[in-house]
């Protein structure tokens, strides 16, 4: 009897799981080679001929277009990864394969799928403990914040700028939106612009807008702004245009133009007497109006997008107003400065200070499209781990040194696991050790030398991960050399990867329809 449709493909038992795993593992061997400071780019290119070159595990998965759904399991978990830390995507990612990996060689020693998925369920509340002893005892302060967000840069696609630089205009970024009730990240907005070189990267303390100037004679700069946000058309309405006049004498003409011209007139004296001195709406504005307003002095913004409305309000505490006549005073926004610059083909609107300061632009420079795509994602990351950092006031070791202090604490718990359980405890712990074996392999070191080299280290000294500065690659304490990361990147990787891990392992029957 069939109960399934005959184009509908299956696949069981060990076949089933090793097919799944096989994916996974490819998945991650992917991106493998992109971690740590010396990981290697990748340029993707999509059957369009677009071109992105990046560094960035979640956006490598994500450009990959991966169909096997094991392997799009992988790929959510950098996805979530990127999701709640924003960082540590290569790393989960990579976990997440090595996990697989581990668990098909007990599979083969006939270790059953359940055993597994317990041990490994087992090691990583061990990792987490073991995380929790990694922590940095001394406070998170500008100086720790400005190391996670260098070493979260570090190896990126920077445009020749200094990670170090960067990272101070990140903690900066970060500390202005600090709030008593925590780090508002979304008032942390990252703005491109092709044109220039990355050192004139810049915080601009309010919001960058891709917003011209209604007509050309208005002011370019405006200080001390009053900012009218308005949802009405200054013009004389679209919609009038289809009414049919019956016009059949000049008089009648001339009488319907001055009517039209006083309509207009009208609309510019009420925005000009209602004080403001910046005007923006989402609608049109007719020339007429334009150019009176042009001429007494006040700048206008004419069909600007329905989101940068909102930013524009929330930068500036100004009220919408759908209708001239509802306009007054209190309506206003405010801002210290709101300036138009021109930017090759691209115009932009600064608007600056004031209440506009409660958010901030990272506005982002380089000279050609990748170049400013990468370091945006770059920025993103390390704004995302600055703000990490300073919520939870964690950080543990970078550079692999927590990833050893994991793997050595399960080894070491494991020998008081009963049965078949502890061989996967300790797999997890091998598992784990892929992240100092990569970072070793992509330096050109021996991974199982370097592996070697650090279990000592970290035996003798407590604190060893493998630091790379420069050409230079050392084992020492990465608390010494500012590679550091938040706690909470390491957490989500572990527990993510975890997760996706057990969950493909568990699965012995494949139906897929065609
Ligand atoms: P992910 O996508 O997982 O964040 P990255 O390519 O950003 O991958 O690499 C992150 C790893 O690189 C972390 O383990 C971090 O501690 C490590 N790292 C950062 N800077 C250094 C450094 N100077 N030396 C050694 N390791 C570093
Ligand atoms: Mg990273």
């Amino acid at each position: 009897m069939f109960i399934m449709s005959e184009d509908s493909q299956r696949t069981q038992g060990r076949d089933a799981q090793s097919s799944n795993i096989m994916a996974g593992k490819a998945v991650a061997e992917a991106v493998r080679t992109t971690l740590g400071p010396r990981g290697m780019d990748k340029m993707l290119v999509d059957s369009g001929g677009e071109v992105v070159i990046t560094n960035d595990g979640a956006t490598i998965l994500n450009e990959m277009d991966i169909e096997h759904p094991a392997a799009q399991m992988i790929v959510e978990v950098s996805e979530s990864q990127e999701e709640e830390v924003g960082d540590g995507t290569t790393t989960a990612a990579v976990i997440a394969g090595n996990l697989l990996g581990e668990a098909e060689d007990l599979i083969e020693q006939d270790v059953h799928a359940t055993t597994i998925v317990e041990g490994y369920h087992e090691a990583s509340e061990i990792a987490l403990e073991a995380i929790a002893e990694q922590v940095n005892e001394a406070d998170v302060d500008d100086e720790i914040l400005k190391q996670v967000g260098e070493s979260s840069m570090t190896g990126k696609g920077t445009g020749g700028l200094t990670a170090e630089s960067l990272a101070e205009t990140v903690v900066e970024a970060i500390r202005h939106v600090e709030t008593d009730d925590g780090v508002a990240r979304d008032n942390v907005t990252v703005h491109t612009q092709i044109g220039a070189s990355s050192n004139a990267t810049e915080l601009v303390p309010g919001i960058v807008l891709d917003e011209e100037p209604a007509h050309d004679s208005m002011p370019r700069e405006v200080e001390d702004a009053s900012i009218a946000v308005l949802d009405v058309e200054l013009g004389v309405r679209t919609g009038d245009i289809d009414a049919e006049y019956a016009i059949d004498s000049i008089d009648q003409l001339n009488t319907a133009i001055d009517a039209e011209e006083s309509e207009v007139r009208g609309y510019a004296e009420d925005v000009a007497e209602s004080g403001a001195d910046v005007v923006i709406t989402t609608d049109d504005v007719d020339d007429r109006v334009s150019s009176y307003l042009a001429s007494e002095g006040i700048l206008v913004f004419e069909n600007v997008g329905n989101s940068d409305a909102r930013d524009i309000v929330s930068a500036t505490g100004a009220r919408r107003v759908g209708a001239l006549e509802d306009l007054e005073e209190a309506d206003f926004g405010a801002a210290d400065r709101i300036r138009a610059e021109n930017f090759g083909d691209d115009d932009l609107a600064f608007i600056e200070g004031g209440a506009a300061a409660e958010t901030v632009t990272v506005f982002v420079r380089g000279g050609t499209e990748h170049v400013v795509d990468e370091l945006e994602r770059a920025i993103g990351d390390a704004l995302d781990v600055v703000a990490t950092a300073l919520a939870s006031g964690e950080v543990v070791p970078g550079a692999g040194a927590t990833e050893i202090a994991i793997a050595d604490k399960i080894r070491e718990e494991a020998a008081g696991i009963e049965g078949r359980k502890q061989l996967a405890v300790t797999a997890f712990a091998d598992a784990i050790d892929i992240v100092p074996r990569t970072l070793a392999a992509n330096t050109g070191q021996d991974p199982i030398d370097a592996l070697v080299d650090l279990r000592a280290a970290h035996e003798s000294e407590g604190r060893a991960g493998l630091i790379t500065t420069g050409e230079d690659v050392t084992i020492d304490d990465p608390f010494e050399h500012g590679v550091v990361d938040p706690a909470d990147v390491k957490r989500e990787a572990i527990e993510s990867a975890t997760e996706a891990a057990t969950m493909i392992v568990r699965i012995d029957d494949v139906i897929a329809a065609e």
